[in-house]
């Protein structure tokens, strides 16, 4: 467990910001101040015995880098400790901590409720690989409550979703969510990869489980591939023990980079969030603009719910053009700054398509139901000057 929860540790009660630059980090003996990475596969032991205790776990320590590595270990106390969470364990990817999530804690004959609304392989994994272990899952929509509860079985065990949606900025009233889950008997698990706890912590709303795909924003310039799961022990050990067994381990080196990452994820999220508000607010005033999609703005429907339960509105917001996907495709293809790639979370601004990548495999009904139009645009908006962001739409928005 970690141990900011004990009032002796220096950091009890610490603020974001202090967790984020000092939380889990221990020196060596070498006193160094930056956290080192340790790269190496295996550890040794001083004699047989100890040796043996540290395999029989009678003696904490490091044995072997696929359960315990001193840079993964620091970067997994810093995450636990932003979420404020008892516990967190790092993965290989976001994709891994979702599938190690449902793995330590599902089995066959389970059944998972998950919001329409997830990033696309989220729901791969549900529907074509849990399926496939007789774990039954149904989708519903992310804001109906009454499709939740409709949707409730004796044996349901899980309540998935990610909050702000993407790409239209959907918000799920969190408190009212893990209520539902709790009387349900199931787990409230949230992707909370869009907001980071800088912006929105789930747990302290009452969700049992945060997942993150630390591969956007928790690195923030686009570096690498990582994970993590956190929450109450009892589910994160679990968690461990099926990462321990099966191996989608975070290398010490990505783990480095998340806790650089870190360093200056509240401001960052900060600056993510005023520059994309700036920009929401510009594209909504563009006569060449059908709506816009973002939480920040007074007229969107979860603007209210985003106040009461995140710090800002994130980075990421959608935009309907006037015409179809010629238009939408002109404004991209004139864009000279953007990064024309499906990957969001990074300082460098991104733009795409929806309709023809992320949610290209739905189809045309289920791109209706979940507003993914042919003249929709996506931005996750990085942090580049907001006026340059402008021109670069500018160019093939006046052209409309
Ligand atoms: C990218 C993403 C994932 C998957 O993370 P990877 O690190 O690419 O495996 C999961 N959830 C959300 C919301 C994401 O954006």
């Amino acid at each position: 467990m970690t141990d900011f929860f004990d009032e002796n540790h220096p950091l009890f009660g610490a603020e974001l910001d202090t967790l984020a630059i000092r939380a889990g980090q221990t020196r060596t003996q070498e006193g160094e101040h930056g956290e080192p990475i340790f790269t190496t596969s295996s550890y040794v032991f001083e004699s047989a015995q100890q040796a043996a205790n540290r395999f029989s776990g009678e003696e904490p320590g490091n044995v072997y880098s696929r359960y315990t590595n001193p840079t993964v270990r620091t970067f997994e106390q810093r995450i636990a400790a932003l979420e404020g969470a008892e516990e967190g364990v790092a993965t290989a990817s976001g994709m891994a901590a979702i599938l190690s999530t449902c793995m330590a804690l599902l089995k066959s004959g389970d059944h998972v409720i998950c919001s329409r609304s997830v990033f696309g392989t989220t729901t791969m994994l549900f529907t074509k690989y849990m399926e496939r272990f007789g774990v039954q899952v149904d989708l519903v929509n992310l804001t109906d409550l009454s499709q939740w509860t409709a949707a409730v079985k004796p044996n349901t065990k899980l309540f998935f979703l990610e909050t702000p949606s993407n790409p239209l900025c959907d918000v799920a009233d969190l408190e009212k969510m893990s209520q539902l889950a709790k009387e349900s008997g199931s787990l409230l698990v949230v992707d909370n990869c869009f907001c980071t706890p800088a912006l929105q912590q789930p747990l302290a709303l009452g969700a049992d489980i945060v997942v993150h795909s630390a591969t956007k924003y928790l690195d923030g310039q686009g570096r690498c591939l990582g994970g993590a799961v956190v929450g109450r022990s009892e589910h994160i050990q679990e968690v461990l023990a099926f990462i321990r067994t099966c191996g989608p381990t975070m290398s010490p080196f990505n783990a480095w980079v998340f806790l650089k990452g870190l360093e200056t994820l509240r401001i960052r999220m900060q600056a993510h969030s005023q520059n994309a508000l700036a920009l929401a607010n510009w594209l909504n005033q563009h006569k060449n603009v059908e709506r816009v999609y973002y939480s920040g703005l007074e007229s969107h429907p979860g603007h209210e719910l985003a106040l009461k339960q995140q710090r800002a509105f994130g980075g990421v917001l959608s935009f309907k053009v006037n015409g179809g996907r010629k238009e939408a495709w002109q404004v991209i293809d004139s864009t000279r700054i953007m990064s024309l790639t499906a990957n969001l979370g990074d300082v460098k601004t991104t733009i795409v398509h929806p309709a023809t990548t992320t949610h290209g495999r739905l189809d045309e009904d289920s791109k209706r139901e979940a507003g993914i139009s042919e003249n929709l645009i996506r931005v996750a908006v990085g942090l580049e000057a907001i006026e340059d962001l402008q021109k670069d739409l500018s160019r093939g928005l006046d052209l409309i």
